[in-house]
């Protein structure tokens, strides 16, 4: 998998082959069915997900598809293969919701491979909408997911050996292009290799229905149990079948506090496009302290029920993916703050 520094480097080469339609802006609608993904690796996801849109088949069908393929890739962010918390335990987080409003979702779980599926469990077999920690792992056994091993993937040791070297509890969330000895620099990151990278999707189908799902390892290096916005509906996802649907990625709490995804949805409830909409919920971020505000990363990526997509970040460095009929592509969001030393 390519880091984020030379996926920059390249898509940047790539930049001119772009026509002016691919630009991520207002406006920009597409035929349905299409989905919309975080981070480059969306790339890979939204073509899992394809297979099941173009096929006409169901959007809860492709975000869980999606979310399943980049649990299974072993990279910092998602999945088992994900960094640990500070004790060394991986601990994962994810959710997913549907036209219906039905939602899922599960935090904190330990060594099952599939939380996204584990969280469509939930959603489809009980009365509740998020189990945590041991129960969550209970319930997931119970319904026949397989116990993993508790083994860290050699990435993961590796990097929680040089965390360990240290053990500063900096819970932090790198600025994608942020590179050197700073304050928010660990030295483990110095290639500019993340220390998140949540994936959050969203798709409509060819029956105009939208559905979202996000899965991650949250947070290096967390206290243990702590669980970020990527399972909690109407932070990391919201989707709403009349309106549109977003997700966010970067740190949990600066999202949790708005109640990002939501805000993102009511915003274009009110006529904004995804894009503007993802904007003044960053807005909201950044407002309550500009300061602070620059040492932190939050993107948010939307989709509304024209097929318009669009996102807005803190810092430079947050991209997306798009897939559909007409297009595939990655486009770098738009932002606040370039603040980043490359
Ligand atoms: N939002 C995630 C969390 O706070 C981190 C990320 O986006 O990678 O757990």
């Amino acid at each position: 998998m390519l880091n984020r520094r030379k996926f920059l480097q390249l898509s940047t080469l790539a930049a001119p082959l772009l026509s002016l339609k691919n630009m991520a802006s207002n406006g920009n609608a597409q035929t349905k069915p299409i989905v919309v993904s975080t981070w480059n690796n969306g790339k890979e996801v939204n073509a899992e997900a394809w297979k099941i849109l173009s096929k006409n088949g169901r959007s809860l069908d492709a975000v869980e598809a999606g979310a399943r393929y980049v649990e299974d890739t072993i990279d910092c962010c998602i999945g088992l293969g994900g960094y640990p918390d500070r004790d060394g335990i991986v601990t994962l987080d994810a959710c997913i919701m549907d036209e219906h409003a039905n939602c899922g979702s599960v935090g904190a779980i330990e060594q099952i491979k599939h939380p996204v599926s584990v969280a469509r469990k939930i959603m489809e077999t009980t009365p509740h909408i998020m189990l945590v920690g041991d129960g969550a792992q209970q319930f997931a056994i119970e319904n026949g997911f397989k116990k993993e091993p508790k083994e860290l993937s050699a990435p993961a040791k590796e990097a929680y050996q040089n965390w360990l070297k240290k053990s500063e509890y900096k819970p932090e969330i790198n600025i994608e292009n942020k590179k050197g000895n700073g304050p928010f620099a660990p030295p483990f990151f110095d290639d500019g290799s993340p220390n998140h990278d949540t994936m959050g999707l969203v798709a409509i189908d060819a029956s105009g229905n939208m559905s979202g799902a996000v899965t991650t390892s949250g947070m290096a290096f967390k206290i243990h149990g702590r669980v970020g916005d990527s399972p909690i509906i109407g932070a990391g996802l919201f989707v709403d079948n009349e309106v549109g649907a977003a997700t966010s990625s970067g740190l949990g709490e600066e999202v949790i506090r708005i109640c990002g995804t939501h805000v993102v949805v009511e915003y274009m409830r009110h006529g904004l496009s995804p894009e503007a909409a993802c904007k003044k919920a960053i807005e909201r971020i950044i407002n309550r302290d500009m300061q602070r505000a620059k040492t932190l990363q939050v993107g948010f990526l939307a989709l509304n029920k024209k097929g318009e997509y669009g996102a807005y970040a803190v810092q430079k460095g947050f991209v997306f993916a798009v897939k559909s009929n007409g297009e595939e592509k990655i486009v770098p969001a738009k932002y606040f703050f370039d603040l980043g030393v490359t």
